[in-house]
């Protein structure tokens, strides 16, 4: 048997009905883990590279498949065919590009569009706040694309505060996009991790990206 943290996710689910949708991040770990939990109800699981796409032959097709890594241009066409859900949509050519892909094999693919709001840390991808509403305003005038709402991600640090403060920042700015572009529109705001969710939740996020939690055995 494969364990998983059953008590753990019985918690966070108590922590996010009503509130917020729960995205499995799998990244590479066994395909019976990620088995285990769709046992459970769960459809929602995330990688963020090709290679961790390329392993899941096998599991079942109603999966939707999150991708949360940066995409490189010059992998969109061999990762499209394995996703549901772009959730790290961080560039004008990158969009250009998923649509004349997406418009070729006829289908419509959702989109998050990530901002980088964590002015710490220097290495992460994403658009910075103020090209928001020209982005948005160019995603829908591309049919192949079905924004959705933003990801963000918090500083890499303990420092609670700090966190929320770029969570925060993430919400003014959803807020920001429904405002301009309707709340049918913009409704997806994903912020949070394993070790930051609570946070992302109590400033407003309604999915959580959560892998470690649910993925790492700890009973060892
Ligand atoms: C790995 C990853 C997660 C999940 O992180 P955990 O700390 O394992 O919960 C969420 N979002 C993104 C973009 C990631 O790369």
């Amino acid at each position: 048997m494969v364990h998983i943290p059953l008590a753990q996710y019985e918690k966070l689910k108590q922590e996010t009905t009503g509130k917020a949708e729960i995205i499995a991040v799998s990244k590479l770990r066994p395909n019976e883990q990620v088995l285990a939990w769709y046992d459970q109800g769960i459809r929602d699981f995330a990688e963020n590279r090709l290679s961790g796409l390329q392993s899941r032959s096998g599991l079942p097709d109603d999966i939707r498949w999150h991708f949360i890594g940066h995409l490189q241009r010059n992998k969109v066409r061999q990762t499209l065919p394995y996703i549901d859900v772009l959730s790290s949509l961080d560039s004008v050519p990158l969009a250009l590009l998923l649509q004349k892909e997406c418009a070729r094999s006829g289908r419509v693919l959702p989109v998050l569009a990530e901002f980088h709001l964590a002015r710490s840390d220097t290495a992460k991808s994403g658009l910075p706040a103020e090209e928001a509403l020209p982005f948005f305003e160019l995603l829908f005038t591309l049919p192949a694309l079905s924004p959705q709402g933003i990801m963000v991600m918090g500083p890499h640090t303990d420092d609670t505060d700090a966190v929320r403060q770029v969570f925060a920042e993430g919400a003014a700015l959803y807020r920001n996009l429904q405002a301009h572009f309707g709340k049918e529109r913009i409704r997806v705001l994903s912020m949070g991790m394993s070790d930051d969710y609570r946070i992302a939740l109590a400033c407003g996020a309604n999915q959580i990206r959560i892998g470690s939690l649910l993925f790492d055995d700890s009973e060892s």
